[in-house]
């Protein structure tokens, strides 16, 4: 599976414990991430990953633009509800494009730990 990670930065520490605890089947998959997320990932669990453009540089554009073609089949996003994103049409594309072609969507650490145990 593609599986992209993302994380808003009051998320980051909770992704980065999800992917310390589940890297054995991470490191299964080609993982990309937005940029700041994917080099924590990297730097800090040991995981290979795809770094893209930071977030508000339009990371998730680019994770959105290979989602819509077919390139990437899971998405965990732990997005902030709690502080306002200069991005926010980006992540709401993001999300859309999840839904336009249902792929899989985790965008708060509950829901993000079920992903995690069915990979
Ligand atoms: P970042 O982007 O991983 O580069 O911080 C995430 C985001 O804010 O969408």
């Amino acid at each position: 599976m593609h599986i992209a990670l993302i994380a808003h930065d009051r998320m980051k520490d909770t992704l980065v414990a999800l992917a310390r605890e589940f890297a054995p089947q991470l490191g299964q998959h080609a993982l990309m991430a937005t940029g700041t997320t994917g080099g924590r990932l990297a730097q800090e669990v040991g995981l290979t990953v795809e770094c893209l453009l930071s977030g508000p540089l339009g990371g998730d554009l680019q994770i959105g633009a290979r989602l819509a073609v077919g390139e990437v089949s899971a998405v965990i996003f732990l997005r902030d509800p709690m502080t306002p994103q200069p991005h926010e049409p980006d992540i709401n594309a993001l999300v859309r494009a999840c839904d336009v072609h249902n792929v899989v969507c985790a965008t708060n650490p509950a829901t993000a730990r079920l992903v995690l145990q069915r990979l």
